[in-house]
Formats: C-alpha cells, sequence, structure tokens
C-alpha cells in the first residue's frame, strides 16, 4: 500500500502504543505523536498597551505557553499547511514551529578589539612574523 506520508503523519515509529491527549482547541482526542505542539508567548496586557509601557520604562510580563492541537486545528489555525505530494516526503517541515518574532532584538555584543588583536600580533612576531594567527 503506498504511503502518504514517510512517516505516516505520526512519529510513532514501530512504538505500538502511547498517551492520548486532548487538543486545546476543540477536545478531540489524538495520539501524543500525532498532536502538534506550539509554545507561544503569552501576555495579560495588549501588544499596543505593552509597547507603550515599554517605552516608558515598564517591566511587562510575558509567559510563554504550550498548546497541544489536533491535526485539523492546526491546519485551521495556520500551524501546518497543507503540502504538495513531493512535499509531504519530507519530514523536517513537518512539526516545524512557528515563525516567532523576537520582541526585543538585542545588539550583537562585541568585545573590546584591543584585548583580540594583541595576543596573535605577539605570537605571530615571535613566530618569524607571518602575520597569519597562530594555532597551538
Ligand atoms: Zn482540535
Amino acid at each position: 500500500m503506498p504511503k502518504k506520508r514517510k512517516n505516516r503523519g505520526r512519529h510513532k515509529g514501530d512504538k505500538g502504543k502511547e498517551p492520548m491527549v486532548y487538543c486545546d482547541n476543540c477536545g478531540k482526542l489524538v495520539p501524543r505523536s500525532k498532536a502538534v505542539r506550539v509554545t507561544v508567548p503569552y501576555s495579560p496586557v495588549p501588544g499596543d498597551l505593552a509597547r507603550e509601557l515599554e517605552k516608558q520604562g515598564a517591566i511587562v510580563p510575558r509567559y510563554y505557553v504550550t498548546k497541544t492541537y489536533c491535526i485539523n486545528c492546526a491546519i485551521y489555525l495556520g500551524i501546518l499547511k497543507v503540502r504538495a505530494e513531493d512535499d509531504r516526503k519530507r519530514r523536517e517541515s513537518l512539526m516545524r514551529a512557528p515563525v516567532r518574532r523576537e520582541v526585543t532584538a538585542a545588539p550583537p555584543i562585541t568585545k573590546p578589539t584591543q584585548t583580540q588583536t594583541t595576543p596573535p600580533q605577539t605570537q605571530s612576531a615571535q613566530q618569524g612574523g607571518q602575520g597569519a594567527p597562530a594555532k597551538p
């Protein structure tokens, strides 16, 4: 019998049974390996108000909530998408988490350049001054 998906829509493998979980949206009872788990940030403060408060220096609490959905609800909510026949064979994108936007993008930390550059220069000068970074 041809398989519609490589992992038959689950990640159970050849394990016999596994516990059932309830969908958080519709209450359907689904196997745990078939359910879609999504962790999303949740804040009791609405988004616009939270941005205004953070501009003024207030700390708005943000909690991470893990939801479990059945396949029907995951597709309805846009977490999973119906894919073409060739795309269904790829396993890596089947249970991919939704793209999470970073709320606070921290600037890249750059170390002071003087402390990093001085030791390789002294080592290369001792080895003959080739200019390439010395490897121990
Ligand atoms: Zn559901």
